[in-house]
Order: structure tokens, then C-alpha cells, then sequence
């Protein structure tokens, strides 16, 4: 595994009908000429995707992309749509590059199976924290997938940025690994 990324095989995740496309962050899952929004709604299909989706299929070990601590460490969850990001870790960094002047960042990993971390406990960037899953509201999608979604700043809706500045590969903007 490379540092700073959370899988060993890194690869996005397309959605059910847009392709890879629909696994990056952003306004990536509607026509064109829709309408936009960030913020979350069930019935608003103009939804913004909130962080980026990569393959993996269930049960594959995820790592800590930075040094931190859990914030939170949610287990239990099966399919249920209202519990969207199902079983979750929520990481904020300790790293240093985010500790001056780059401002903390908050990282969660959503739709795992197994959590392996508490509330508390200090990671190393690279350790392993869980496995993947299908948990919350990714139960009956055909591209399994881990989803990463991060706040830089303060940890609320609008600090919600781009997971690619902070991920070790590099995808360009049709979903497909950079060679570099
Ligand atoms: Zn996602």
C-alpha cells in the first residue's frame, strides 16, 4: 500500500449508470444542464456525490491515509438507506502538513464492514483501521466500494472538499488512474 492511500489497489468505483464518472466527487451523476447542490437531500436527484468512490469488493483491508485520531467509530450498521455512509470511520489528521498553516482535515471511510478502531485511539498513517463493505445506503449497489469523504477546516457541510488533493493517486477527470 502506498502511503496516503486508504487501499492497496486503487481504482475508482463508477456508479450504476454513469459510469466511472459517477464514483468522483462533486456534480458527477446527473444530465448535463441539471441543477447542482451540495447539500444532501433524499428527493433532490440534483445532488452533488460527497467524496469519492473506489473499488473494492467486501471485506478488503483499509488504512489510515494520515496520522490521527478517531473521532468516530460507527458499527451495526446493515442496509439502511437513512444510515447512509453505514458503518464509519471518522479520522481527524494529526499529520503534520495538515497541523501548520494547511489547516486539520476530518476523513471518513464509509460502508465498512468490520471497524476495527475506537473513539479515541491514536493512528499511524498506514495502519489498518477496517475492512470494506456495503454497509448504509451502498447495500444494493453493483460497484462495491469504499467511500472517502473529507472536511478541511472545520468538520461541517460547506468545509467539504475534493478527496483527490489528499489521496496518493492521482485520477483525471473521467475516473482513470494518472500514470506518473
Ligand atoms: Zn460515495
Amino acid at each position: 500500500m502506498l502511503l496516503g492511500n486508504p487501499l492497496v489497489d486503487m481504482e475508482v468505483a463508477g456508479s450504476n449508470n454513469v459510469s466511472l464518472i459517477g464514483g468522483l466527487y462533486g456534480c458527477t451523476r446527473y444530465w448535463v444542464g441539471y441543477k447542482c447542490s451540495i447539500e444532501p437531500s433524499y428527493t433532490n436527484k440534483n445532488k452533488a456525490h460527497k467524496g469519492i468512490d473506489l473499488k473494492a469488493s467486501v471485506g478488503t483491508d483499509v488504512y489510515s491515509m494520515f496520522d490521527g485520531e478517531v473521532i468516530k467509530a460507527v458499527s451495526g450498521i446493515g442496509c439502511d438507506k437513512y444510515k447512509a455512509l453505514g458503518n464509519k470511520i471518522l479520522i481527524k489528521s494529526t499529520h503534520a502538513e495538515h497541523q501548520k498553516g494547511t489547516g486539520s482535515i476530518w476523513i471518513y471511510y464509509a460502508h465498512l464492514t468490520d471497524v476495527d478502531v475506537k473513539v479515541g485511539d491514536k493512528i499511524e498513517q498506514g495502519d489498518k483501521i477496517g475492512t470494506t463493505g456495503k454497509t448504509g445506503n451502498a447495500c444494493k449497489v453493483i460497484n462495491k466500494h469504499l467511500h472517502i469523504q473529507i472536511y478541511k477546516d472545520s468538520y461541517k457541510d460547506s468545509s467539504r472538499v475534493s478527496p483527490d488533493t489528499y489521496i496518493t493517486t492521482k485520477f483525471d477527470k473521467n475516473g482513470n488512474k494518472k500514470d506518473d
